[in-house]
C-alpha cells in the first residue's frame, strides 16, 4: 500500500495544467493567472488630495493653531474628477476633495477637521481658519508613488483574489489571460441509494444519496466547474457505459469523480469499469479513512474512485482530488493544499499504527496557540461530526495515540 504522499506524488505527477483562456475579468476570481500583468499607467495617475480639506501652500499656514488660527482666501472648489487648471496662490486655499486633483502652487492639505469654514467674509471673499501648520507633503499623493507605468504588478501563477481583481480592473484589463477550470463529472454509486429529488423517504435498505450532493459542492468549492452529476447503479455494463459516455463526449469531462464501489464487495465495479476502459493507476492507500482510493485515465480524462462512506469520500477528496484539480487548474506548491498549523491536542486520540489517519478536528486559536479537538464519533459514515469540524487532525502512522497536550499537524479546511 502506497503512503498519503507517494500517492499524491504519483496523482500529481500525472496532471498537467490546462490550456490558457482569455476570459472577461468577472468571471476570472479564483482562478489562476497564465500571464504575468504590467501596469499601463503610473499610479496614482496624478497628484491629488488624499483627504476632504484645503489645498494649501504650507508656508502660508506656518505658525497656525486653534488658538491663532490663519485666514485664508478661499478662491474655489475642487471636486474629484475635476479637470486640472487651478492655482493657489500666496495668502489663498482651494477647498478640495478626497482624490481630487492637487492645484499647481499646492503642495499640502489640511483635513477639513484642522480647519474653520466662513469664519468671516471679507468683501464678498470667504475665509477659511486654518488651524494646524501643514507640513508639506502632508495629506498628498503623488503620481506614481504606489507604481510607474512598466512595473511588473502581478505574476504568472498568482489566484485571483479580490485584490488582484482590483489590481487587474486598475490596470484597465477587462479581459485576462488564465488557466481554464477543469470540468468534473460526478457520480455516486449504489443500489441502495435514493435521489433527493424523488422527494421519498429511503424504504428499508435504502439510504439517502448525500455524495452526489457533497461532492458537486466539494468540485466548485475547489474552483472547478460541474461537468454533470449523476448516479451508477451497482452494475458493470452499466457502470462502464456511463464513464465511457462521460470520457467520451466532445465537451468531456476533464476529472471524474465517482463514489463507492471500489472496495472488495462482489458488487463493486468502479476499478473493472476503468480498467476495462483504460488504466488503473493506483488503487489503496495507507490512510483512514478513505484506504480504497483508486485513480486511473480514461483516454485524456481522469478518474477518481473515491470510496463511498461519505467520510471516506470526504477526506479523500481533500487530500487527493482537490490537489489535482488546484495543479490543473494553474496552482502550483502551497497553492495545492489547505494550510497545515501545529495545534496542541485537547483530548485521547487513540491509534493504532499502520495508516495515517484523519480525524474530523475543530481547531480554534486561543493565546497565540493553535488547539484542536477532536469531535465526537469518529466512524466514517458519521456525517455528524463533520459538520461540526473545520479541519482535519493528522495522526501518523507510527503514532500509538495522541495524548492531551501533545502537538498535531492539523489541516484548516477553510
Ligand atoms: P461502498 O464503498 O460502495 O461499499 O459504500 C460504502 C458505504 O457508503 C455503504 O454503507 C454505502 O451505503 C455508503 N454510501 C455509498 N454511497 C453513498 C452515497 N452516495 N451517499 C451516502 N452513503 C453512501
Ligand atoms: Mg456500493
Amino acid at each position: 500500500m502506497l503512503r498519503m504522499e507517494e500517492a499524491l506524488d504519483k496523482i500529481l505527477s500525472a496532471v498537467q495544467p490546462l490550456e490558457v483562456v482569455e476570459i472577461p475579468l468577472r468571471g476570472a476570481s479564483g482562478m489562476f493567472l497564465a500571464e504575468d500583468v504590467f501596469a499601463d499607467i503610473d499610479l496614482p495617475p496624478f497628484d491629488n488630495s488624499a483627504v476632504d480639506g484645503y489645498a494649501v501652500r504650507a508656508e502660508d499656514t506656518r505658525g497656525a493653531s486653534p488658538d491663532s488660527p490663519v485666514l485664508l482666501k478661499e478662491i474655489g472648489d475642487i471636486a474629484a474628477g475635476a479637470v486640472g487648471g487651478a492655482e493657489v496662490t500666496e495668502g489663498a486655499a482651494y477647498r478640495i476633495m478626497t482624490g481630487a486633483p492637487l492645484p499647481a502652487g499646492s503642495n499640502s492639505v489640511v483635513m477639513v477637521e484642522d480647519t474653520r469654514r466662513g469664519e468671516r467674509t471679507v468683501e464678498g471673499v470667504v475665509l477659511a481658519a486654518i488651524l494646524e501648520a501643514a507640513a508639506p507633503e502632508m495629506h498628498v499623493r503623488r503620481a506614481g508613488e504606489d507604481l510607474r507605468v512598466g512595473a511588473k504588478v502581478l505574476s504568472l501563477g498568482a489566484r485571483v483574489r479580490p485584490q488582484e481583481v482590483a489590481m487587474l480592473a486598475t490596470m484597465g484589463r477587462a479581459s485576462v489571460q488564465v488557466v481554464r477550470r477543469p470540468r468534473v463529472a460526478v457520480f455516486s454509486t449504489g443500489d441502495e441509494l435514493v435521489d433527493i429529488e424523488t422527494g421519498a423517504v429511503p424504504a428499508l435498505g435504502k439510504i439517502r444519496d448525500s455524495n452526489r450532493y457533497m461532492l458537486a459542492a466539494m468540485v466548485e468549492e475547489a474552483g472547478a466547474t460541474l461537468h454533470s452529476i449523476g448516479h451508477l447503479p451497482d452494475d458493470l455494463e452499466a457502470t462502464v457505459a456511463a464513464l465511457k459516455e462521460t470520457g467520451d463526449s466532445r465537451s468531456g469531462a476533464d476529472v471524474i469523480v465517482t463514489a463507492g464501489g471500489v472496495s472488495m464487495g462482489d458488487r463493486d465495479f468502479v476499478k473493472p469499469a476503468v480498467e476495462r476502459l483504460g488504466a488503473l493507476d493506483l488503487w489503496k492507500v495507507a490512510i483512514k479513512p478513505g484506504k480504497p482510493l483508486a485513480f486511473g485515465r480514461i483516454g485524456s480524462t481522469l478518474i477518481f474512485g473515491l470510496p463511498g462512506n461519505p467520510i471516506s469520500a470526504m477526506v479523500t477528496f481533500e487530500l487527493f482530488v482537490r490537489p489535482a484539480l488546484k495543479k490543473m487548474a494553474g496552482g502550483s506548491g502551497d497553492q495545492l493544499t489547505r494550510r497545515r498549523v501545529t495545534a496542541v491536542v485537547q483530548d485521547e486520540i487513540a491509534h493504532t499504527p499502520g495508516r495515517r489517519e484523519y480525524v474530523r478536528a475543530i481547531t480554534t486559536f486561543r493565546n497565540g496557540l493553535y488547539e484542536a479537538s477532536a469531535s465526537d464519533k469518529q466512524g466514517s459514515a458519521m456525517l455528524q461530526s463533520a459538520v461540526a469540524a473545520n479541519s482535519l487532525l493528522v495522526v501518523p502512522e507510527e503514532s500509538a495515540g495522541i495524548a492531551p497536550g501533545m502537538s498535531a499537524e492539523v489541516l484548516l479546511l477553510e
